[in-house]
């Protein structure tokens, strides 16, 4: 059918609700007003064809794994959401790869494990070719989703550095674009708050 299900994850207060209601709405407020879940649909045209976007606004922690699993089995694309002006937040995304695919929990935790000391530790020193080889094999997440999700050739899913109009960057575009490089899945920086990249996001999913 022409319906599709998106759902977004990231931490509490990156701004997926504002996505949602900038996207939906046009609107964006500045206070914080935290989610349990909610659904949105709106009516899209993606290639000249009219279809519903059911969009799931989640709380984000991790404080719900029963409904955070059923949204991932419903879900037909993803976005995962970080805010570029918290480390926390980037790092935060990682378990919901783990939550798709439990038995890759302890593969993927030393996957990010590696890359991030990697990242700490060997900025300026050559990666050995050797090892690259051996990482790349296991760091293709979609792939685990696409095992899950069997019926699904693609499952579309977005890294999403938001709050790229705060001066005070911790999350460098390098380093968000490597990530998604790593885990095989598109990357975009927005703001919800200027509005900026929001109805590209949306485009670029569909
Ligand atoms: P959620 O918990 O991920 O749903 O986060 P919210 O959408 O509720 O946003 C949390 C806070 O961040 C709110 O105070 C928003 O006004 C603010 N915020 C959200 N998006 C942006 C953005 O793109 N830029 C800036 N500067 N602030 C944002
Ligand atoms: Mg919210």
């Amino acid at each position: 059918s022409n319906d599709y299900r998106v759902v977004l994850f990231g931490a509490g207060g990156v701004g997926k609700s504002s996505l949602v209601l900038r996207f939906i709405k046009g609107t964006f407020r500045e206070s914080y007003v935290p989610t349990i879940e909610d659904t949105y649909r709106q009516i899209v045209t993606c290639d000249k064809n009219v279809c519903t976007l059911q969009i799931t606004d989640t709380t984000g922690s991790h404080q719900f794994p029963a409904m955070q699993r059923l949204s991932i089995t419903r879900g037909d694309a993803f976005i995962l959401v970080y805010s570029v002006t918290t480390r926390q937040s980037i790092e935060e995304l990682t378990p919901i790869y783990q939550q798709v695919s439990g038995r890759y929990v302890i593969v993927a935790s030393l996957v990010i494990a590696f890359y991030f000391y990697y990242r700490l530790s060997a900025t300026r020193v050559a990666v050995p070719e050797q090892t690259r080889i051996e990482l790349s094999p296991i760091t293709t997440f979609p792939h685990q989703i696409r095992e899950i999700k069997r019926d699904l050739q693609h499952v579309p899913i977005f890294l999403v550095g938001n709050k790229c109009d705060e001066e005070e960057k911790k999350i460098h575009s390098k380093e968000g674009s490597d990530l998604a490089q790593l885990w095989g899945c598109g990357f975009i920086e927005t703001s919800a708050k200027t509005s900026y990249n929001v109805h590209e996001l949306f485009q670029k999913l569909l």
